[in-house]
C-alpha cells in the first residue's frame, strides 16, 4: 500500500460525505446548528481540488491541512487533525499493519485535542470502534478489504449506537438530555469515511 491509496481514500470519502451531505445536515439540525453536512461537503470539495491539482506534499497532509483551514465548526479541525497525524505516522509505502496503527494514531490525536471518550456522542464513538476492529482484523491476519469491511461495519454500528446517548461534547451537549434520540452527525460522517476504505481497496 502507499500514497495512492490515501488518495483514492479521500476522493471515495468526499464523493460520500458529498453524497451524505444532506443526511449529515438533517442530523446535525436535529441536535446542532445544521452545517455539518455542508461544512464537510465543502471541506473535501478543496481537498479534491488540492489533490487534482498536485498541491505540494502528501495526500494525508495536505487534505489535513485543507480540512483545517477550510471548514468551520468543531470537525473540520478535528478531522483534519485527524488525517496530519495519520500522515505523519505513515511512509510512503506500508503496510496493512502499520496503516492500522497509523489510523489509531489520528484516532488518539482526536480524542486528545477534542477531550472526549468513547460513549460523549461524537465522532470518536465511529472512530474507536473502527479502530479496534482494524486492528483485530490485522492480528488475525485478514487482507485488506476484509480489513476495512470489518472497520466499517464497526464504525457504522458505533455510529447508530449514539442514539440512545445524552451528548457530552460539543454543540449537542448543549441540549442535555434533549440530544437522546438522534444520531450524532459527526459520529455518522465517520462511518461514511471508514467506510470509503472499502471503496478505494476494491479500486
Ligand atoms: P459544529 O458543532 O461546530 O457546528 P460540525 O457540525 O461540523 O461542528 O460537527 C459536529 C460534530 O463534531 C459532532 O457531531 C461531533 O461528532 C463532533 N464533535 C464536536 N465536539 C467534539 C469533541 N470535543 N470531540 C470529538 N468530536 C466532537
Ligand atoms: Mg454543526
Amino acid at each position: 500500500m502507499d500514497d495512492a491509496f490515501c488518495s483514492a481514500w479521500l476522493q471515495a470519502a468526499a464523493r460520500a460525505v458529498a453524497a451524505g451531505r444532506e443526511r449529515l445536515t438533517d442530523l446535525d439540525a436535529a441536535i446542532g446548528d445544521a452545517d455539518h453536512g455542508a461544512n464537510l461537503d465543502r471541506g473535501f470539495t478543496e481537498v479534491r481540488q488540492a489533490l487534482d491539482s498536485g498541491a505540494a506534499g502528501r495526500p494525508l497532509g495536505v487534505a489535513g491541512m485543507t480540512l483545517i483551514r477550510k471548514v468551520g465548526g468543531a470537525s473540520g479541525p478535528l478531522y483534519g487533525s485527524f488525517l496530519r497525524a495519520m500522515g505523519g505516522a505513515l511512509g510512503e509505502s506500508f503496510t496493512l499493519s502499520e496503516f492500522a496503527a497509523a489510523f489509531q494514531a489520528g484516532v488518539s490525536e482526536v480524542a486528545r485535542l477534542g477531550k472526549a471518550a468513547e460513549g460523549d456522542k461524537t465522532m470518536l464513538d465511529a472512530l474507536l470502534p473502527a479502530a479496534r476492529a482494524l486492528a483485530e482484523a490485522v492480528r488475525e491476519g485478514a487482507q485488506a478489504r476484509e480489513a476495512f469491511e470489518r472497520a466499517a461495519r464497526a464504525a457504522g454500528e458505533g455510529a447508530w449506537a449514539t442514539v440512545p446517548l445524552v451528548a457530552r461534547k460539543g454543540r449537542a451537549s448543549y441540549l442535555g438530555e434533549r440530544s437522546a434520540g438522534h444520531e450524532d452527525p459527526g459520529a455518522a460522517s465517520s462511518a461514511l469515511i471508514v467506510a470509503a476504505l472499502v471503496t478505494a481497496v476494491e479500486g
